[in-house]
């Protein structure tokens, strides 16, 4: 097959986009963030095409979800079959093949969890919302434990989870009450302010947790779950050290608290095998999945131990979670997915290779970090490290201008998590635009971020 490469004809947004976005504006709800002008008109692979015939390189993957590309060929194919035959029956209520189909295949992942049972939503933050539920109902407890810069969705229950972005949550409360926030392990930007990976295991959170939490305020005996997202995601992409995920383990276990892990960004092959867990040797008691499980179609799963999934009939259902076309575009899903955790951890280090050697030449990348294809390069003011969003906030409009998609997540990261499918061809392209990108930023060491890109052109 000829090589690819991003086309831009027309600047976006050309006339056709325009008009799109205009009626949009006019109509959709203005909570949107719509991050830059792109209006598509397909995909195919790793590339995106646009309303007026310009071609982009998707190093975002619709926000990690494309993990087999834009439109594979076996997924839309089994999309098809599935509609042809029934579009829904409710599987809460009712059989079907792929819905069985689906909860044996999830349940046979991490079989160091033992015997699980699987509980299929829509989206990502009902199996937050759900795994809330069960942690409840199956402790009898009401305290939850997350993370400071986590992200686990949108609903009541995931946003008081959610402690990344304040306009998440802001003017939506009461939240639920009983979340307890501690630091995230972040090697990079220790909470005690260590310089970055001297202090190993020594600063870790999850110390707090038992030395001041379970003493002074809080009784473990009431502590249903710890949820967790064993990369940090949203928050900034961050790969936690060895002995953190651990640690939560031991404590879950000496107070009969649930681990859950949220896998919905870092599941399904995104970090080379099918979840991230697999890297850290901790299995979760819950462990929740969306986002590249079905390439797109909406679907989620709540895969718990048998034993901790012990909730009786009717109390929790869903009338679409687990539909019949989403089902069969998962079952396809995992089968490619499964082909592609080698070379997904083959990409990713010439990825991460590559960024490292960008970040030899342009100071203002503080970090770079990730597993597999889970990747992150944390932007900085060069001579204070503190987080630079604004040049990531540039970086990302330059770089759609040149026919690359990027995202940022957290304060200052850029996330490259492409489709599961590119390989050193897409990498070398995204490599080169971004090097472009940096060029055109002007990085005085002394001005502040902000000061410095207010001059670009877009
Ligand atoms: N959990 C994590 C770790 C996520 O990254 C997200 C979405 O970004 C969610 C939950 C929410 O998923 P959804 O948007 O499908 O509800």
């Amino acid at each position: 097959m000829n090589k690819l490469y991003p086309e831009v004809k027309v600047a976006p947004p050309g006339p056709n986009a325009q008009a799109i976005i205009a009626m949009d504006q006019r109509h959709s709800s203005p909570s949107y963030i719509k991050e830059y002008p792109l209006v598509v008109e397909r995909g195919e692979g790793a590339w995106v095409h646009d309303v007026d015939g310009n071609r982009y390189l998707d190093f975002m993957a619709g926000i990690g979800v494309a993990s087999t590309g834009h439109s594979h060929p076996a997924v839309v194919k089994a999309i098809h079959d599935a509609a042809d035959r029934f579009l829904h029956i409710c599987g809460t209520d009712f059989y079907y093949d792929s819905f069985s189909q689906l909860c044996a295949r999830l349940a046979s992942y991490l079989p160091e969890m033992g015997p699980k049972r699987v509980f299929l939503t829509n989206s990502g933050t009902e199996a937050v919302e759900g795994a809330l539920k069960l942690a409840r109902h199956h402790t009898r407890r009401q305290y939850v434990v997350a993370f400071k810069g986590g992200f686990h969705g949108r609903t009541i229950g995931a946003i008081s989870l959610n402690s990344s972005k304040v306009a998440q949550r802001a003017f939506f409360g009461p939240l639920l009450p009983g979340v307890i926030h501690i630091p995230y392990a972040n090697p990079y930007r220790c909470a005690n302010g260590c310089e970055p990976y001297t202090c190993g295991d020594a600063c870790n959170p999850a110390l707090a947790l038992e030395r001041e939490w379970f003493v002074n305020h809080v009784d473990p005996r009431e502590v249903a779950a710890i949820f967790v997202e064993p990369i940090l995601g949203e928050g900034g992409y961050v790969v936690p050290p060895a002995g953190f995920l651990q640690h939560l383990r031991r404590i879950c276990d000496a107070h009969g608290i649930l681990l859950v892990f949220d896998e919905v960004q870092s599941g399904i092959g995104r970090t080379g095998r099918m979840f991230a867990a697999e890297h850290f040797k901790v299995m979760p008691d819950i462990l929740l999945s969306a986002k590249g499980i079905a390439s797109g179609m909406p679907l989620g799963a709540i895969i718990a131990r048998e034993s901790v999934m012990t909730w009786p009939r009717g109390s929790h259902g869903s009338t679409y979670g687990g539909n019949p076309v989403c089902c069969a575009a998962a079952l396809a899903t995992l089968d490619v997915v499964e082909g592609l955790l080698d070379s997904v951890l083959a990409t990713g280090e010439v990825l991460q290779r590559g960024l490292r050697a960008l970040q030899s030449r342009f100071p203002v990348i503080g970090d770079v970090r990730g597993v597999g294809l889970m990747v992150g390069a944390e932007f900085v003011a060069p001579e204070t490290r503190e987080p630079a969003g604004a040049y990531v906030a540039v970086l990302e409009q330059l770089a759609f201008r040149k026919g690359l998609l990027l995202l940022s997540c957290g304060k200052s990261t850029i996330r490259f998590a492409p489709p599961l499918v590119v390989g050193r061809h897409e990498v070398d392209v995204m490599l080169g635009i971004l090097e472009q990108c940096l060029r055109e930023l002007p990085l005085p060491a002394t001005a502040s971020p902000q000061a410095a890109v207010a001059g670009v052109k877009l």
